[in-house]
């Protein structure tokens, strides 16, 4: 099947093909059509299975007839998060290049001014997070009643970040007759009452993963000798340091933590940069787009700033904690081993990770992997980080090369020359971001409500792919 056969119209299948698209994905091959007979579609998919485009492109063919009025959407799409907004927005604009049609982002940390003065022009396409559309609807500035079409990205996870009396705010806003395209990567009952309630006869669509994926993660742990954060960094930078990482997703449990791993890694040479909620959204916008034009390497991040973000072909993922909560394990490592190309995980695991480290393996069926690293020893009683003042006092461990033990698959890159600067050790004090400062109650992602994952709901390939 190709995109041509779904019945778009020409200027959105050039603008497809110049995306460099020609073959739909199956959430794609499979809402398209339903969703451009006005039909209400039940999308059950996951992030990275192409379902941005599955309802841009039908909407884009949708709204192309018409015009907006002041003030009266013709289209609003809710994202949980303002990474998914934007990227939801960024969708729009590859594929309207060949149309003429007014988008309003609402997010926070957007200015304000620009957004509704595209609002007050008509917008044909209003994307937004929950919480600021309430906002701006309660300041005035903004009539639900002309919505033709919504879309409600990620559902799951707005319940994960407690946005559903939100979402059934808004909902009720919105005029009966309307077209609803309602994507989750999973069923809990609580998605499916309001599916019931708010949606008409819908069409269920739903995908897995590609298969190919399945044969792609190769997970593995790092045991380290203490849970010494030095010792952590030391292991992590070895870990970096293995031939064919090409870029990575690193994860600290603690927002405080991904600071100071990304300035540590700064110290040694990396390219690498902090992604978390207290980080200004242009900041943000920043990091993540240098890092999927390959300008930054590594990304580090906590659970919640890395959600929903999409980030493709990354190499590696790093887990500097193993995560509390299982589910986050199985989130953390499908960021890698995508669309078919080969991803690694690798877990530092400290001698007291013993029950989370039980807890991940329960989960995915079996214990990953031990990596073995030169110089990284496990659970020796004291491995104090060597506070080498010179990059000569230890050339080879330094070096990029350090080859896994196991690991006998492994491309052969050249070294990484970016790591033989001398050990600079890390003054957490002196690094503690602002927000750490004032707390000390709690160290997990500070604003943001525990987030469930995937639940009971493992895919498939996850279980597979385990050993
Ligand atoms: P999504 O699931 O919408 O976040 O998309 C995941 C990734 O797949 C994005 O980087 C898209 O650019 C890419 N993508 C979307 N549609 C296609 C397609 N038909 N073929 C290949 N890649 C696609």
């Amino acid at each position: 099947m190709q995109f041509k056969d779904l019945g778009l119209s020409p200027n959105l299948l050039s603008a497809i093909s110049d995306a460099g698209y020609d073959t739909p994905t199956p959430i794609q091959a499979g809402a398209i059509p339903i969703a451009l007979t006005g039909r209400d579609v039940l999308g059950i998919a996951q992030t990275g299975t192409g379902k941005t485009a599955s309802f841009t492109l039908p909407m884009i063919e949708r709204l192309s007839r018409g015009r907006a009025r002041a003030r009266m959407p013709r289209s609003l799409i809710l994202a949980p998060t303002r990474e998914l907004a934007a990227q939801v927005a960024e969708n729009f604009e590859t594929y309207t290049k060949n149309h003429k049609m007014n988008m309003a982002l609402l997010i926070g940390g957007v200015s304000f001014e620009p957004q509704k003065r595209i609002l007050d022009q008509g917008a044909d396409v209003l994307i937004a997070t929950p919480g600021r559309l309430i906002d701006h609807f309660e300041r005035g500035g903004l009539l639900l009643t002309g919505v033709e079409i919504l879309v409600i990205d990620e559902a799951d996870r707005m319940l994960d970040m407690g946005f559903i009396p939100d979402i059934e705010r808004i909902l009720k806003l919105l005029p009966p007759r309307r077209q609803t395209l309602f994507f989750s990567a999973t069923m809990p009952a609580e998605i499916q009452r309001l599916v019931n309630t708010f949606l008409k006869d819908p069409e269920r669509v739903e995908v897995t993963r590609p298969a190919q994926t399945a044969e792609t993660i190769t997970q593995y742990i790092l045991k380290t000798a203490d849970n010494q954060p030095k010792t952590k960094r030391e292991a992590l930078r070895a870990a970096i340091n293995r031939d064919g990482v090409k870029n990575g997703i690193i994860f600290c449990n603690r927002k405080r933590d991904v600071d100071i791993v990304a300035r540590s890694l700064q110290r040694h040479g990396f390219s690498a940069a902090p992604i978390h909620g207290d980080l200004d959204q242009s900041q943000r916008t920043k990091t993540l787009a240098e890092f999927k034009s390959g300008e930054l390497r590594l990304l580090v991040a906590s659970d919640v700033a890395a959600r929903g973000l999409d980030i493709p072909a990354v190499s590696h993922v790093f887990n500097v904690d193993i995560p509390r909560n299982a589910d986050d394990y199985v989130h953390r490592i499908g960021r890698t081993g995508r669309a078919g190309m080969k991803g690694e995980s690798v877990t530092l695991v400290t001698p007291e990770d013993k029950k989370a480290l039980a807890a991940v393996s329960k989960l995915i069926g079996g214990e990953p992997k031990t990596l073995e690293l030169d110089g990284i020893e496990a659970a020796k009683a004291d491995a104090p980080e060597k506070a080498a003042t010179s990059g000569d006092e230890k050339p080879k461990s330094r070096r990029g090369g350090r080859k896994p033990k196991v690991a006998k698959d492994e491309a052969t890159a050249e070294p990484k020359a970016e790591a033989h600067k001398a050990e600079a050790p890390v003054e957490v004090s002196a690094e503690k971001p602002k927000s750490s400062r004032r707390r000390s109650r709690t160290d997990t992602e500070d604003n943001a409500p525990a987030v469930r994952g995937f639940g009971d709901h493992v895919p498939e390939f996850l279980l597979r792919s385990a050993l």
